[in-house]
């Protein structure tokens, strides 16, 4: 099946409150790791969520963010074709909303993040209900997922010295103003870590603004980042108290290099010339007595051993937080 819109979208999210699953949202910047992340997805049946911050479409699209949400959008349209799940693609950690408008109009989106977390509390709700009335304007099949809360760290170009948890009142009378679909919340974890160690997760008040939520008559699936660090005991937990998106990105960027870097390293002599020989680059080592190995250099080469890795993790990582088996889009 093919690219799918916010309503199935949210048809997945309210399967995932209802029998406490959750999705990862898989952070893309290029295609090896799209690719890959799609291979794991259908192995394991699982819907897919692809995501993509501004720095990602700006990588994607040689400086352009919006180029590169049209490339990477057609490829990733064009591609979901090939396999028998839903896929899905959001705008991670938005910050302009002459971008998000661009966004909306290209409806190419199916979920966008606006993140106004470190405004204070009345900007926070004035944008992020600005962006539910532009979709609403737009009349786009597009989902929001606002923040509340500040989570430690660096995600993109935007920095967190200290975390400020979510406060459980104010989530809802954030969720009830903005009329936002999705609620990424502050409770412990860190953007950019790797490392459970360094994590301080707290279910309970995950669960506490889960109940004051639903108190209101308010069913927000709530969004966990900063989570590749998170262990999978950790997750599951996370994921009976609301949680239903759960963003990884760090983890897919060092499982890329680490594959790259372990196929280089296991042929050094296959790519540089050993020591003695001269490395005659601008003649092709046409005059020396020794060749790179294009079974190793070629760049396709390491894109394959990266797609099948990254397979293999997201093939795990939805087995472990229950996505797995629950795809309703062949
Ligand atoms: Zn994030």
């Amino acid at each position: 099946m093919t690219f799918h819109g916010g309503s199935d979208l949210a048809t997945v999210y309210d399967d995932a409150l209802n029998s406490g699953f959750g999705l990862i949202a898989s952070n893309i910047a290029e295609p090896n790791t799209m690719i890959g992340l799609m291979e794991g997805a259908e192995r394991v049946n699982s819907d897919l969520l692809l995501q993509m911050s501004n720095g990602a479409c700006t990588f994607a699209g040689n400086g352009d963010p919006i180029a590169g949400l049209e490339v990477m959008g057609t490829y990733i349209e064009r591609l979901a074709e090939q396999y028998d799940i839903g896929v899905f693609l959001n705008m991670d950690h938005q910050t302009n909303l002459e971008t998000i408008q661009q966004q909306i109009e290209l409806e190419i989106p199916s979920s966008i993040m606006v993140d106004a977390s470190h405004e204070p509390f009345e900007t926070n709700v004035s944008r992020s209900k600005q962006v539910v009335e532009m979709i609403e304007q737009a009349d786009a099949d597009i989902l929001v997922e606002a923040e509340l809360g500040k989570i430690k760290g660096v995600e993109d170009e935007i920095v967190a010295e200290k975390a400020f948890y979510t406060d459980p009142e104010q989530a809802v009378e954030f969720v009830d103003r903005t009329g936002c679909d999705l609620l990424a919340i502050s409770v412990g974890t860190q953007h950019g870590v790797a490392k459970g160690k360094d994590i301080e997760l707290k279910p309970d008040l995950t669960e506490e603004i889960r109940t004051a939520l639903r108190d209101h008559g308010l069913d927000t699936p709530l969004v966990l980042h900063g989570s590749s660090g998170v262990q999978s005991d950790q997750l599951q937990e996370m994921l009976t108290h609301g949680i239903c998106k759960v963003n990884k990105d760090t983890r897919y960027q060092y499982e890329y290099t680490r594959t790259a870097f372990d196929l280089y390293r296991e042929g050094t002599d296959e790519i540089v010339p050993p020591e003695g020989i001269e490395d005659h680059r601008n003649t092709f080592f046409n005059d020396v007595e020794w060749a790179p190995n294009k079974d190793r250099f070629d760049p396709r080469v390491a894109g394959r051993d990266i797609r099948k890795r990254i397979a293999d993790v997201y093939a795990d990582l939805a087995e472990t937080a229950g996505s797995a088996g629950r795809s309703k889009f062949v």
